[in-house]
């Protein structure tokens, strides 16, 4: 068929997942006409699996009132909502002031306004997540379709971009369903994690085209595989209070205390996510290892005497030594892996073996086999590197009216709706072009 004619939009925005529904809906309420291009057959399904299907919107960690949050600002909050933008930016460290005008514009106090005002309602829970009331993904990704739609966004699914050209003041966008003309792109499409969901890394050859450097993409906030079958066997085991750090090249590179999920390829859990990103940053070159502080609560010397006062009894087994709150199956394998045999009574126990189990219990060291790769990542690190990109506005600094946001950039954060929060506020930093 001859065309004889193509709309051209104002903006086309490619991917409709967090970052470019919220892009869209910015560019469309001040009356730009929106087009999203989205792969799937719906938008916003990494929303729908997020947070355990219930979506950790953003992290209200920082914000001391949360009155901020509801209802107009009173300036006196200022300081606050200022502490709200540097936990964000302390979660992306060390690349975390690249958001400090995308949370400018649109902070985390913002964000919870924003789902407010569309009828979600939203509660905080432990380390500051913000999650909707309902506990329910799908009305997170309902209210921003709906406000898209309002906002008069056309959204077209089923449509992937396959390639973008350059015209003379505008973009030609090649799908797989019909062609689109735009004076400005926002390539929105996420990352190369869970590739299931339409997330391919679709967005790297097109910044390279315009003249982008990519940081190598690679797996993070991800479960690490083990290399010995004593630990993957406490498949479905859990601690809840664990201090796991990443050891590399002998020193700590990254820790963090929360809970610990042992599986049949390894561990998972908040603790490992959030250090699976110090493993995707280190090059490699030198050895990664993963030690667990299995009871943080108590210092080495408090869990000596209480081992040694509990031993006084005499007649008690070794895994009776060990404070109850090790579950009795990870208690079997520290003995074993401290090389104490299992018919030991407390009575019999050495000092030397009593100081194996105390380290074993302190300071758990777990050979890292890698991870489980992009399939199991949360997020994806590297991408479309951040000198690039023009922080005050997403538009790249090589090619004008082209804009990258969302985890398409060389953005991860931490665990607890931060990396939701960076695609808002980078969305809508770039929706908001002038
Ligand atoms: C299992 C899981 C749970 C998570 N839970 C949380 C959480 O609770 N809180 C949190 O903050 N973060 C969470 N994350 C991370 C979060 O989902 C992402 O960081 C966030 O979705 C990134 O937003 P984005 O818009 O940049 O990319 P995405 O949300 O990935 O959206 C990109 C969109 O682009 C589309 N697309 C890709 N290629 C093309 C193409 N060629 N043409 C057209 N469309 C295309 C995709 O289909 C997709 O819809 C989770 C991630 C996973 C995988």
């Amino acid at each position: 068929m001859c065309r004889l004619h193509m709309d051209i939009y104002d903006v086309a925005i490619l991917g409709g997942g967090a970052a470019g529904l919220m892009a869209a809906i910015a560019a469309g309420e001040r009356g730009r006409s929106t087009i999203v291009l989205e792969k799937n057959r719906r938008p916003g399904v990494k929303i729908l699996m997020s947070g355990g299907t219930r979506c950790n919107i953003t992290n209200a960690r920082g914000l001391h009132d949360l009155s901020v949050v509801s209802g107009p600002i009173d300036p006196a909050y200022d300081h606050s909502l200022a502490r709200g933008a540097r936990s964000v930016m302390d979660a992306f460290a060390p690349d975390g002031k690249f958001l400090g005008a995308a949370l400018r514009e649109f902070d985390v106090a913002a964000t919870i306004r924003f789902f407010e005002s569309q009828g979600v309602r939203t509660k905080i829970e432990a380390n500051g997540k913000i999650f909707p009331v309902s506990d329910r993904a799908a009305d997170v990704l309902a209210a921003l379709v709906r406000k898209a739609e309002r906002s008069r966004v056309e959204i077209r699914t089923n449509h992937a971009a396959l390639d973008i050209e350059s015209l003379s003041n505008r973009f030609l966008i090649r799908c797989s369903e019909g062609d689109v003309e735009a004076e400005r792109v926002i390539v929105a499409v996420g990352g190369r994690s869970y590739p299931g969901c339409g997330t391919t890394g679709d967005g790297y050859a097109w910044a390279r085209k315009f003249g982008h450097t990519i940081v190598e993409p690679r797996p993070a906030l991800v479960p690490l595989s083990l290399q010995d079958p004593r630990w993957t066997s406490l498949k479905g085991v859990t601690l809840n209070d664990v201090k796991a750090s990443v050891q590399i090249g002998g020193k700590i590179v990254d820790e963090r205390r929360e809970a610990v999920l042992f599986a049949h390829f390894g561990v998972t859990g908040p603790a490992i996510l959030d250090i699976s990103r110090a493993i995707a940053r280190s090059d490699g070159s030198e050895r990664a290892a993963l030690v667990l502080d299995l009871l943080p609560e108590l210092s080495i010397d408090a869990l000596d005497s209480q081992i040694r006062e509990r031993a006084r009894s005499g007649k008690r087994s070794v895994a009776s030594l060990i404070p109850d709150s090790i579950p009795r199956r990870v208690a079997d394998e520290l003995i074993d892996y401290a090389g104490i045999p299992h018919n030991r009574t407390g009575a019999d126990l050495s000092r030397d073996e009593r100081k194996r189990l105390v380290a074993a219990i302190k300071s758990l060291e777990l050979v890292i086999a890698g991870t489980t790769g992009f399939a199991k990542a949360e997020v994806t690190r590297g991408g479309v590197t951040l000198s690039e990109i023009d922080p005050r506005t997403c538009e790249s600094k090589l090619c004008e009216r082209f804009y990258v946001v969302g985890e398409a950039l060389d953005l991860d954060g931490r665990i607890g709706g931060y990396n939701f929060q960076a695609a808002f506020s980078t969305g809508r930093l770039a929706g908001r072009f002038e």
